[in-house]
Formats: C-alpha cells, sequence, structure tokens
C-alpha cells in the first residue's frame, strides 16, 4: 500500500459519496475499531460507503491495485475478519436503512444494518425476523454465516428466513440472488459467509411476534446449579418451539437487578423467550419461577424488543474477548455438571459458560437446503472469556480452550462458523459445513475464482 499513487487514492476518493479514510486522518483510528479488542489491524484505506454504487467502485479499485479487501458490517465478528491489514475495509456501517412491506410481511435491510435496526422497524407492526441475541451485531455477518437467537425453534436459521440478497461481486457486478435469480449463489450465501461478494441488501421474511412477548433471566446462586441445570434441562426437552431457553453460568454482574450481595459471586442464569401468547408463557415457565431462591428475577411480560437489547450490556465493544464453540446432540446431566466445574474456573468477571438451545424448526428443512450446516444440533456450546487487559490475554484464553478440551467430548463434531476464533485450524472450517463443504466450495470457485473475497473462513477450492 506504501507504493500505492496518492493520486490514484485521490481517485478513489473523488469516485465515491462516502468518505475514504487513510491512517493519517482524524477518526482513522475510532473508525478501524471493532468489537473485540484482541484484534488490532491498520488497513491502508477505509471506505465509508453510502450506496451501491460506492461498494462497487471500492471493489474494483481493490482488484485494479491487488489490495486485500475486507468488509465491515456490525464488526462484531469474534475473529475480527472485517479488518485486513494493508488492505481495503469497505465499511458498510453507514448503511443502516430498513425498508418494509407489513402487507407482504418483508423487511429489506442495508448491508450495514445491526440485528436492533431491523428489529425496531419490523415490531411497530407486531412483526419479527429471527435474528440474534445482540441487538448491536450485524445482520450481514450474522446471515451470512446462518444465524440463530430466540426466534430459530420456530421459523429455522436467520438465513432460512432470507427471500433474497443483493450484492456486489467479485468482478464489479451488481446481483440479485434468490431461488429464482442466480439459485447456486443464493444456496451458497445462506451459510458461506463473506465468500461472494459485498452484501449491500437482505429481505428478510417477517413473522407475527410480539409486541409484547414473555421473557426475561432469572438468577441464582451457584449452590442451586445442579437444581437449576435439572430444570433446563428438562424444560428445553419438552419445550415448544415458542419457547427456547439459555443455560449460563458466570459471575454475577453488578447490576441493580441481581441482589447485591450476589455481585462478584458465581451464579446460574437462565434466560428464557416465549414467543407465544404470554399467558401461555406464564403457564409454561411458573416452574422456573418457583425454583428455589433466585438473586434476581426479571423474567416477565415485556416488549420483545427489550429482550432483544437485554444483553447488549455485557457485551461492550472494546473488551478483549476468546471463544470457544460446539454443536451438542442434547443436553444432558453429565454436560450440565460440567458446565457448573468448569464456571468454578472462571477467571474474569465477564466470562461465561452458556448453552443455547436449539433444535425444532431449524431441522424441519434438508441438511443440503442451504450451505449452513448442522442441522441436527439440539444445543450450542459457547465458551465465552472476556476481560479488559492484554496482560491477561495468556490466562483467559487458556481457561477457555482447557474447557473446551475437556467438554468437546459432548460435541456432535460440529461447530458455528460465526463462532470461529482467529486461530482455528481448517478442519474446524470444514467442520461447520460438513458435507455442504464440497458444493460451497464449487460455488466460490465460479463466482470468485480468484478468492478476492478472502477475509472470512475461506472455502476456496484448495488449489487456488
Ligand atoms: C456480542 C455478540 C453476540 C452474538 N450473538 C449471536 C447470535 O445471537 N446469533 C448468531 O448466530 N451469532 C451471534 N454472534 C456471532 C455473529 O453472527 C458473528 O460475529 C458475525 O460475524 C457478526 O456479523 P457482523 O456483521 O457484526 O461482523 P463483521 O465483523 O462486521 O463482519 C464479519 C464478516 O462477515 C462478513 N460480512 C459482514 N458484512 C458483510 C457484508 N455487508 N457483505 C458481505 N459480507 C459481510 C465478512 O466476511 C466479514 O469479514 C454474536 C457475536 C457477538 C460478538
Amino acid at each position: 500500500m506504501t507504493s500505492l499513487d496518492p493520486t490514484l487514492v485521490q481517485g478513489l476518493r473523488a469516485g465515491l459519496r462516502g468518505p475514504v479514510l487513510a491512517a493519517s486522518d482524524p477518526g482513522y483510528d475510532e473508525t478501524r475499531a471493532i468489537w473485540n479488542a484482541m484484534i488490532d489491524r491498520r488497513p491502508a484505506l477505509i471506505a465509508r460507503c453510502l450506496g451501491v454504487s460506492d461498494v462497487l467502485a471500492c471493489v474494483r479499485f481493490a482488484r485494479q491495485h491487488s489490495l486485500a479487501l475486507s468488509m465491515r458490517g456490525g464488526g462484531h465478528n469474534i475473529a475480527g475478519l472485517a479488518l485486513a491489514e494493508g488492505g481495503l475495509l469497505v465499511d458498510m456501517s453507514l448503511m443502516r436503512g430498513v425498508w418494509l412491506d407489513p402487507a407482504s410481511r418483508v423487511a429489506r435491510a442495508q448491508g450495514g444494518c445491526l440485528l436492533g435496526d431491523v428489529d425496531r422497524e419490523t415490531q411497530l407492526h407486531g412483526l419479527a425476523a429471527a435474528l440474534g441475541f445482540v441487538s448491536a451485531t450485524g445482520c450481514a455477518g450474522l446471515t451470512l454465516g446462518g444465524g440463530f437467537g430466540y426466534l430459530s425453534r420456530r421459523f429455522g436459521w436467520t438465513s432460512d428466513g432470507v427471500r433474497a440478497m443483493e450484492l456486489v461481486t467479485a468482478d464489479g457486478r451488481q446481483v440479485r440472488a434468490s431461488e429464482k435469480e442466480n439459485p447456486d449463489l443464493f444456496w451458497g450465501l445462506r451459510g458461506g459467509g463473506g465468500n461472494f461478494g459485498v452484501v449491500t441488501g437482505i429481505e428478510y421474511e417477517l413473522h407475527p411476534v410480539g409486541p409484547e412477548i414473555y421473557g426475561g433471566p432469572v438468577a441464582w446462586r451457584a449452590e442451586s446449579a445442579a437444581e437449576v441445570l435439572e430444570l433446563f434441562r428438562t424444560l428445553a426437552s419438552e419445550a415448544p418451539r415458542e419457547l427456547t431457553l439459555v443455560g449460563v453460568m458466570r459471575k454475577a454482574p453488578p447490576a441493580p437487578w441481581l441482589a447485591k450481595d450476589a455481585h462478584g459471586q458465581l451464579i446460574v442464569m437462565l434466560l428464557a423467550c416465549y414467543s407465544g401468547k404470554p399467558e401461555d408463557g406464564e403457564k409454561l415457565l411458573a416452574p422456573l419461577k418457583a425454583l428455589g431462591k433466585p438473586v434476581g428475577d426479571l423474567l416477565q411480560r415485556r416488549p420483545y424488543v427489550s429482550l432483544q437489547n437485554l444483553l447488549d450490556a455485557t457485551q461492550p465493544k472494546g473488551r478483549r474477548y476468546y471463544w470457544k464453540s460446539e454443536y451438542l446432540p442434547g443436553i444432558t446431566p453429565e454436560l450440565v455438571a460440567k458446565q457448573r466445574e468448569h464456571a468454578e474456573r472462571i477467571l474474569s468477571p465477564h466470562s461465561a459458560v452458556i448453552v443455547f438451545q436449539l433444535g425444532g424448526a431449524i431441522a424441519d428443512r434438508p441438511a443440503d437446503h442451504s450451505a449452513v450446516g448442522n442441522r441436527d444440533a439440539a444445543a450450542v456450546l459457547n465458551v465465552a472469556a472476556s476481560w479488559e487487559k492484554p496482560e491477561d490475554d495468556a490466562a483467559n484464553v487458556e481457561w477457555a480452550r482447557s474447557t473446551w478440551r475437556d467438554m468437546k467430548r459432548f460435541s456432535t463434531g460440529g461447530t458455528y462458523v460465526n463462532f470461529l476464533t482467529e486461530d482455528e485450524p481448517e478442519d474446524r472450517v470444514a467442520a461447520a459445513y460438513g458435507k455442504n463443504l464440497e458444493r460451497l466450495s464449487r460455488i466460490k470457485a465460479s463466482w470468485d475464482p480468484q478468492n478476492v473475497f478472502r477475509m472470512n473462513k475461506n472455502i476456496a477450492p484448495a488449489a487456488s
């Protein structure tokens, strides 16, 4: 990049509606910062795109000048895939428009939308797309990798609810992909990550949900873990699709809803969302309310969007993060016992061992319905380390790794592509796609033969 003629950079600037930042420009460091502070890469240029024509110009520019191209939606990828050292960052974060057609139950989201942008607009009409758990996550990154959240057991992976995507492809064209238009590309986009182009728009199918649902967390001291996790296991095994549960063990944050004397102590927490009629959720979750002596209880009727925002404060941008994750065939007594054992060893007040319930509609479609793999998983384990100081990196990463080494015995053998950290070896990408990898690589070879889009969990055929 240092050898790139400044007049060329000037040319890129002149050709874009949005600003282009180089390292010497004010705002460069704030703009390049992403959610995971463990990743500190310096793109040569950041193009803050304002429309499709800006994106087209960037893809052509990067190709012409052999610059590594990366894309940022919400900047939430744990592996920091949004940033290429010395490359051109196509920053989509200013493109956050959402258009709604409530009658046909479709929302069209621009490529830089966050989950919360879509939920806010769709909930005005009592509608929702099946998105994820934290509102600041990017729609594009989450959806391209598959995507799951509180509604997945009713409606499938987030990508199952995509009707069409618009993108700028490696050869610098604007392309639409749907069941009818470029169906092979559409198949690959639903799970294949950012391997095929810069997504500028996503059309989501919407479902009647809320605006009021029954949901929220209940927390108990760790001493109750055995009982609570057993209830989690039994409720999860009998749950209707309207109910999704998440079991968390962590140290209690100093949050006002948690008893003061529990702050800093190990707790077990169940997060619930019943997205059907709230009164049915109240009945179904009564055993959870009645269990022992909680140190905090926010399980109540509430707006769906408030549940979608509830975890945001626990996942701030700029902390240090490292995850290890596996799909699980079920939630067993042995699994929850290990969840507790490793939670007891947690080093940081922010880390957690989390089990998200899956199943339901995810498994309705055949395994090769789209690129996203692992439809048979009943749950997903995430060993989520989070801490503040660089000097604590090694110890926290080792806590996550050693927990994972012990708990991976419970795995289906599959893993979630969107939870893979920077240091995961190639076979983990294969584990994310299973049998779908071969077709995915073929589609990659035909749409991006030169592997222009390689800042991702790459599925280019070995020869390229
Ligand atoms: C706090 C937190 C909560 C999460 N919760 C969930 C959850 O509930 N469910 C779930 O399924 N996942 C969840 N994830 C994982 C999440 O799906 C991935 O981190 C995903 O990569 C985030 O997308 P992003 O757009 O924010 O990422 P970015 O870091 O901006 O981008 C990551 C990669 O996605 C691709 N990408 C992003 N934007 C575009 C675009 N416009 N066009 C083409 N490619 C693009 C690129 O390959 C890019 O390198 C969570 C992550 C975090 C950090």
